[in-house]
């Protein structure tokens, strides 16, 4: 078998030292690595609030659909556009998914918890407050460990940031901005969509560290099923507090980068903001403490509005709600079935990403940093369908770099990518047996990434990639070649390596891409040196 292609046709790295396909452009991944350095003089603090959409039928506190995508204000319940004499009823299911959750950042649980209304006036929000659990969580004081990918795969490293809570909200509506007519436009099917809030410590160091938490994060609440992880619809969405200051001192005044919307933005976001931060301090001025947004076609954040004067929520308890008591099965009243009871929760945990991760280590010997991107990419089931009948090592490398490399680039996911698991057995099987070339194995990847058909057999056949192997014929090609030829020939001889390589690239275009390559190599030195 031939060795897989050693090099990454972008960058040029070596495939051992390169993580980087995985994490979707080469070449953007390596420009943000070199720019990553910050001063040693100075320490940057990140801290992150997660907004989390529960994924739910219902609202926080009323009935209409959360789903995605309906048509504007078809999804708004009475009480969701604030007319009077309506009344929030607690959706059992936001209160499960939020203890659910809590439990899988080693939470405790708070037995009572209160909502409040946070008071402010946004076109958006029509009641004008948000109903929110910000001052008396759900839960608090937990921990989540994630892993930080380094530049070879040895490098992973597990790590950990402390959850100091997870409170439920409400969400507000949506604006959204007509320039041609110069006017906005309220949508309110996100009015009253249930968010869990998870605010992390202070317990980050690199935009690169918080990205990698956010993804694991992410992986969790969808395996979890409390979130579907969908950044691009805004059912997820983080705020970053960032901060610089001197090793040894306080921690410096922070800013906020509001409603992060992808996990690569937010560590550029983060970049972004330590270095502009890094400028302010050592030109002698102060950084202030303000709401900043990202833009991420400049690359900037900018500055919204700032928080120097603490504004006034003016939080009062929603006298419309009791507060939320939630049971042990030892208490009395766990039998009531109008009681959430932490311990019946904690039996639907389901197997975590960590837990499955070590499992896939344990079992087939993987490195951590492949054992969470099969994870991660939800690639588990696929994995371990194709895996038992092959080569751990070699079926690993090949499903990584030949296939999901490939789905990534395309921003897509293994689940819609649309290209059946067995299709990558049996590609990778034709290309062990010899009956496809490496690089046609990836001609046939990309078309069936891409649409042009949904069986490999067929595209090899229409294409006409499968590969030739039988010796006298290609023998009796490189014979040819050599005769027409003979300045290269007669490099070859005088030891210059490459200049093979001109007669292989002939070889190539004369079997159309599909004389084995290393078959005739091995012809051509032959002829040639022997
Ligand atoms: P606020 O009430 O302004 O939202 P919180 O105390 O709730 O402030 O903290 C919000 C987030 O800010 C948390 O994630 C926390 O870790 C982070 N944070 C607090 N202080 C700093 C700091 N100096 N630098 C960076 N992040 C910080
Ligand atoms: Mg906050």
């Amino acid at each position: 078998m031939t060795a897989l292609s050693p090099v990454c046709k972008f960058c040029g790295i070596s495939r051992q030292y390169f993580v980087v396909s995985i994490i979707k452009s080469h070449r953007r991944y390596r420009s943000t690595q070199l720019k990553q350095d910050i001063k040693p003089d100075w320490k940057p603090v990140i801290g992150l609030e997660v907004h989390a959409q529960i994924k739910a039928e219902g609202k926080l506190f009323s009935g209409a659909s959360s789903k995605y995508g309906g048509p504007a204000n078809t999804q708004v319940a009475f009480l969701d556009s604030a007319l009077p004499g309506t009344l929030p009823v607690l959706n059992r299911r936001c209160v499960e998914a939020g203890v659910l959750t809590a439990l899988a950042l080693q939470c405790r649980i708070n037995k009572v918890s209160r909502f409040d209304r946070k008071h402010y006036f946004y076109a958006d929000l029509p009641a004008g407050y948000q109903i929110t659990q910000q001052n008396h969580a759900l839960a608090n004081d937990g921990v989540f460990r994630y892993l930080q990918y380094g530049k070879h795969e040895d490098d992973c490293v597990e790590k950990s940031a402390r959850i100091l809570q997870l409170q439920l909200e409400q969400d507000s509506g949506k604006s959204l901005h007509d320039d041609i007519e110069g006017r906005s436009l309220i949508d309110l099917n996100r009015a009253g969509c249930a968010l869990m809030e998870i605010v992390t410590a202070p317990d980050f160091n690199t935009g690169d560290e918080a990205r990698s938490f956010v993804r694991d994060l992410r992986m969790l609440l969808v395996t979890l099923g409390t979130c579907d992880g969908k950044f691009s619809e805004g059912s997820m969405r983080v705020d970053a507090n960032i901060s610089v200051h001197r090793p040894g001192e306080p921690l410096g005044t922070r800013s906020e980068v509001k409603n992060i919307n992808s996990i690569y933005s937010l560590k550029k976001a983060i970049d972004y903001e330590i270095r502009r931060q890094i400028e302010i301090l050592e030109s002698g001025e102060d950084v202030i403490n303000e709401t900043r947004s990202y833009d991420k076609d400049t690359g900037k954040t900018l500055a919204m509005r700032d928080k120097e004067s603490k504004q006034d929520y003016r939080f009062m308890p929603e006298p419309n709600l009791p507060p939320l008591h939630l049971y042990s099965s030892s208490d009395a009243k766990s039998g009531s079935q109008s009681v959430v009871t932490i311990d019946n929760i904690e039996k639907q945990l389901p197997a975590l990403p960590s837990e499955i991760r070590e499992r896939l280590m344990n079992k087939y010997g993987l490195n951590m940093y492949r054992a969470n991107l099969i994870v991660n990419e939800e690639l588990v089931d696929v994995y371990e369908q194709l895996v038992t009948t092959r080569d751990v090592k070699k079926f690993t490398t090949f499903l990584i770099h030949e296939f999901l490399s490939l789905v990534l680039e395309r921003d897509l996911t293994v689940s819609d990518c649309g290209v059946a698991p067995q299709c990558i057995g049996e590609l990778y099987d034709w290309y062990l047996n010899e009956d496809l070339s490496h690089l046609n194995v990836q001609k046939i990847m990309r078309g069936l990434l891409d649409g042009d058909g949904s069986d490999p057999k067929y595209l090899a056949d229409t294409w006409n990639l499968w590969q030739i192997n039988d010796v006298e014929y290609l023998t009796s090609v490189c014979r040819q070649i050599i005769e027409e030829n003979p300045s290269q020939v007669a490099k070859v001889k005088r030891g210059k390596p490459r200049a093979i390589n001109k007669l292989m690239g002939q070889a190539r275009k004369m079997t159309n891409d599909q004389g084995n390559p290393v078959k005739i190599n091995k012809i051509f030195k032959k002829l040639i040196l022997d």
